[in-house]
């Protein structure tokens, strides 16, 4: 039977992990990038809740993909300071990198990644939010407030409150860390932080929050500005003493600021749990539909790594004719991308666990040259470890 609505391939999000499958897609099967179309709740260039945190991994993925992510706008942040109470260690991402890490602005951002996929051929339909799917024997059927689309192969790439994920997995624990995050001026007078360089302070922890507070620089409509906001992985099942707003007003007065001088927003980010469904029979999951970093929150890189093992696994299908999609989680399992967030979420248990300020000082102030070490050999720099074992067509 034929449908207008139908395509072989139906995406859905068009973030990091939706566009990155797409251009993926393109490199391994280009004669899928016809029969490919994007759906898109919101329409682009569209706000995104997101410090922006870029690192090398990310550079690396979107290299593989011809990518230069130095025509959008951006920071090359000179250090990353991981302190506790305002005093810790200083890192490069890169050992001999000349910056930490770069900062780009997600609106601009993901509507470039949304432009290049347009000039690769790809269909990408705005303001069409899926409501639901239903997977049967020989398809499936998207339901978007502008119809129902049939395709062979969902890819929920809808982030962290997927409902691909929800008409999949429909009952499971939630793995979400929670977020809060505010854009202020630059560096008040008062405040120690150089502008040029990102901070993580662990401050928070003792008061059971299992995360960070972070003070970014970043560029907003070409002016300098910092984004900053608090982190909670919520990995262990303890609850904080206070709330996380009332810990972030407490971080912004150390530097002379007030929350209620601005805007608060927050956003949940799904946790990485390698017990977890990645797909079903038709239907793959990506980026934080799937689940991502649980220790630092950072996904925007791993969305773009998912992207690559969503291509690959959605190319083998239309190879053998056999859309089970069973070897996707062992893909991902096996990948540098997965081992580097079993670790992540590993370390997030056992670290965040530790409330003692002794302890966490110790870590921070103590630790430096090792953290740094053991950072860069196993839980990032994963794109350029694959890299570095895979053949030049994958
Ligand atoms: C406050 C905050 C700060 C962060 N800071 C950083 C950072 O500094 N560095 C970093 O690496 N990561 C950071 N992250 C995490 C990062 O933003 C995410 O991991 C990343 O955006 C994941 O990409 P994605 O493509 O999987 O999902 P998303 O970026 O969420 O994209 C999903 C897309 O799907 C669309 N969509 C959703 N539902 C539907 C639907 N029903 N129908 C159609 N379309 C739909 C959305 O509009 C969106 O465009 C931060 C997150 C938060 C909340």
């Amino acid at each position: 039977m034929l449908y207008f609505n139908h395509y072989d391939i139906i995406i859905v999000g068009a973030g990091p992990a939706g566009i990155s499958t797409a251009l993926h897609l393109a490199k391994l099967a280009p004669e899928l990038v016809s029969r490919t179309l994007i759906l898109e709740k919101a329409q682009n260039p569209r706000h995104k809740l997101c410090g922006g945190g870029l690192l090398p991994d990310a550079e690396v993925v979107l290299r593989h993909l011809g990518l230069d992510v130095t025509e959008i706008p951006h920071v090359d942040v000179d250090w990353a300071r991981f302190d506790f109470d305002s005093r810790g260690m200083r890192m490069r991402a890169e050992k001999n990198g000349r910056y930490a890490f770069r900062t780009i602005r997600r609106h601009e951002f993901d509507a470039w990644l949304v432009g290049k996929a347009r000039e690769r051929g790809f269909l990408i339909q705005e303001n069409t939010t899926v409501k639901g799917i239903t997977a049967s024997e020989g398809e499936v059927v998207v339901t978007t407030n502008r119809g129902e689309y049939h395709t062979q192969v969902v890819v929920g790439a809808d982030g962290s409150n997927s409902v691909v994920r929800r008409a999949i997995i429909p009952h499971e624990d939630l793995h979400v860390a929670r977020l809060l995050e505010i854009v202020t001026e630059p560096k008040p007078e008062k405040s120690v932080h150089r502008q040029s360089d990102s901070y993580f302070d662990f401050v928070v922890i003792p008061q059971g929050i299992q995360g960070y507070v972070w003070d970014f620089p970043a560029l907003e409509q070409g002016k300098p500005v910092r984004v900053r906001g608090i982190f909670d992985s919520n990995v262990n099942s303890f609850k904080a003493d206070i709330s996380l707003r009332f810990a972030l007003d407490e971080e912004l007065g150390r530097h002379g600021l007030s929350l209620s001088d601005y805007k608060l927003e927050g956003h949940p980010i799904r946790w990485f749990d390698a017990k977890s469904a990645f797909s079903a029979s038709r239907v793959l999951l990506a980026g934080d539909a799937a689940g991502t970093d649980a220790l630092f929150g950072e996904g925007i890189s791993i969305a773009l790594g998912y992207g690559r093992l969503a291509a690959q696994a959605i190319r083998d299908a239309f190879t053998r004719k056999d859309f089970s999609f069973s070897g996707y989680k062992r893909s991902i399992l096996q990948a540098e991308l997965g081992k580097a967030l079993c670790r992540r979420t590993w370390l997030a248990k056992f670290y965040y666990w530790f409330r003692s300020p002794p302890f966490q000082a110790f870590v921070w102030r103590k630790m430096g040259w090792f953290i740094a070490w053991a950072m860069r050999a196993f839980f990032i720099g994963w794109a350029r470890r694959q890299e570095s074992h895979k053949p030049a067509h994958l």
